[in-house]
């Protein structure tokens, strides 16, 4: 039994305009890691906030264990959530805003002690009981939230942006060490994520929304590798698969599989390179430009090469990218479809 189910959820804020989320179905997988990943406005948020409990639906179910749960409140749901913002309270201690929800749900006084303290130590927090959150590091933070979201030993969690206002190196740092928790504690977690890197370093499964429709579902592997139509291909990648129109179907190849033609042996497109941009990233060089001579003439790509040092700006290159790495779109559906052979010139 799913964890957590939809079935046909749709949310319409204003009667006429679109839907903020429509007709998702989904079913988790007892203690998966599943993320919610779309571009800004693309429903994630407000998904997250029906299966709550927080928004209303205005048409499909919400199941949670198998129970619909459509007309039960956020907290008769068994759901912990953590918000971006964390919303600890400000004036009491770590110990005391933990085994809040403790006290909301009438557990025993003499049962907090225990769970509060089982909760901390696995947060590795257990030293700062006594702390009020303005004494904490932004990471710290983070760890008290969690630890309160599971000290009711919620079936499922949900977490919105958690990791939105660290800096970039805590934002790693807190990242492994949520995954760490994920694994020891089991519990089946949803994660909201405008930030394809924390989608793919975290998720068992990726679901991909835009417009509040989902696009694909799968894991990281699939929906990078195997992209079901144009939108998770741009969405994924940095920078993003290159995309071209060829009779009636359009090509995409990703920056990384860009080889110096001269490598490559077997089928393979040849793509002539007029070198317009270099940067150097330490481990690799992103080199842009447009492609020159056959079908694709005046095109604008990415590479994404391990060394760039015999190129000059405004140079012309002979590269590869083996047929075997090239994705076939559809060009009216945008649609993923099988391979097809393609004449470049
Ligand atoms: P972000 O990454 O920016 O948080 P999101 O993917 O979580 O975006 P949502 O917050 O779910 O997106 O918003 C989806 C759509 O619904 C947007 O077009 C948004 O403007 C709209 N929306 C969200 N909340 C409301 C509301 N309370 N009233 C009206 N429209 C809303």
């Amino acid at each position: 039994m799913a964890v957590v189910e939809t079935r046909d959820l749709t949310k319409v804020f204003k009667e006429g305009q679109l839907g903020a989320v429509n007709n998702v179905n989904l079913e988790t997988r007892e203690g998966e890691f599943l993320v919610f990943l779309g571009p800004s406005g693309s429903g994630k948020t407000t998904l997250l906030r029906m299966i709550a409990g927080l928004e209303t639906p205005t048409s499909g179910e919400i199941l949670i264990g198998g129970q619909v749960v459509n007309d039960l409140s956020p907290r008769e749901r068994r759901i912990a959530m953590v918000f971006q913002s964390y919303a600890l309270y400000p004036h009491l201690s770590v110990y005391k805003n933990i085994a809040f929800p403790l006290k909301a749900q009438n557990v025993k006084k003499e049962l907090h002690k225990a769970k509060v303290e089982w909760a901390a130590s696995l947060l590795g927090i257990g030293a700062l009981l006594d702390r009020k959150p303005r004494e904490l590091s932004g990471g710290e933070r983070q760890r008290v939230a969690l630890a309160r979201a599971i000290v009711r030993e919620p079936a499922v969690f949900l977490l919105d942006e958690p990791l939105s206002n660290l800096d970039a190196k805590l934002r790693a740092s807190a990242r492994e060490e949520l995954e760490r928790f994920h694994r020891r504690v089991g519990t089946t977690t949803i994660y909201v994520t405008h930030d394809q890197v924390e989608a793919m370093a975290m998720g068992d499964r990726v679901m991909v929304l835009n417009k509040g429709v989902v696009r694909q579902l799968g894991t990281p592997t699939d929906v990078y590798d195997n992209p079901a139509d144009t939108f998770v291909a741009t969405f994924l990648g940095s920078p993003p698969m290159n995309l071209a129109e060829i009779g009636d179907v359009i090509v995409g190849f990703r920056p990384e599989h860009f080889r110096p033609a001269f490598t490559v042996t077997g089928d393979a497109a040849p793509f002539r390179l007029k070198v317009e941009n270099i940067e150097y990233l330490g481990s690799e060089w992103i080199v842009s430009g447009t492609l020159a001579g056959g079908k694709l003439d005046g095109k604008k790509v990415f590479s994404r090469l391990s060394s760039a040092q015999n190129l000059q700006l405004a140079g012309m290159y002979d590269f590869a990218v083996p047929q075997r790495e090239l994705k076939f779109f559809d060009r009216s559906t945008e649609k993923r479809v099988e391979p097809r052979s393609v004449s470049w010139q």
